[in-house]
């Protein structure tokens, strides 16, 4: 028998995990060197995907970008956390810049228009947003969509046009 008195600080967790449970994602490169990791969504405008969350509807991802301009705009039903890994960037909509180091919470209800100042010349920021992204005119009406699915689509296309395999992306959906 087990003798459950016999133990310390450095004992480990003793139990199976739930059968269920998911496995956990480490990913020793999330800035990955290989460029193929990097996921084009639109021109100058990529992103790498570190977690594709199906089963709660949301993604983590780093968003790199090689322009400076307007991005997009966008509603967000569902939270954006943000954090700024490199450059900066802005919102049309407000008056504060999120700086390299900084952190952003975007609440449910936001409709902005993402802008990379004049001479940065990369800007990269780890986002997770929940739901979808609806794309909008200036009035609200909206004009497209992008989900964890959508994003899945993305990286199945890309990382079999670059010869990793379609299947590459599974290391990434929960
Ligand atoms: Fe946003």
């Amino acid at each position: 028998m087990v003798d459950k008195t016999n133990y310390d600080e450095r004992t480990p967790y003793q139990l199976p995990f739930p059968k269920e449970a998911q496995q956990e994602i480490v990913i020793p490169d999330a800035i990955p060197d290989d460029e193929r990791l990097w996921v084009p969504q639109a021109e100058n405008v990529w992103f790498r995907p570190l977690c594709l969350n199906r089963s709660q509807g949301y993604w983590m991802n780093i968003l790199r970008v090689r322009k400076s301009g307007v991005l997009s705009r966008h509603r967000h039903p569902q939270p954006v956390h943000g954090f700024v890994l490199k450059g900066r960037w802005h919102y049309l909509e407000h008056d504060w810049t999120a700086e390299e180091g900084g952190y952003v919470y975007e609440p449910p209800g936001e409709t902005h228009t993402l802008v990379v100042p004049e001479g940065v010349e990369e800007m990269m920021t780890y986002f997770q947003v929940n739901g979808v992204m609806c794309y909008v005119d200036p009035w609200g009406e909206v004009l497209g969509y992008e989900d964890v699915f959508t994003k899945i689509d993305l990286c199945k296309k890309h990382f079999e046009e670059v010869g990793l395999g379609a299947d590459f992306v599974d290391q990434f959906i929960r």
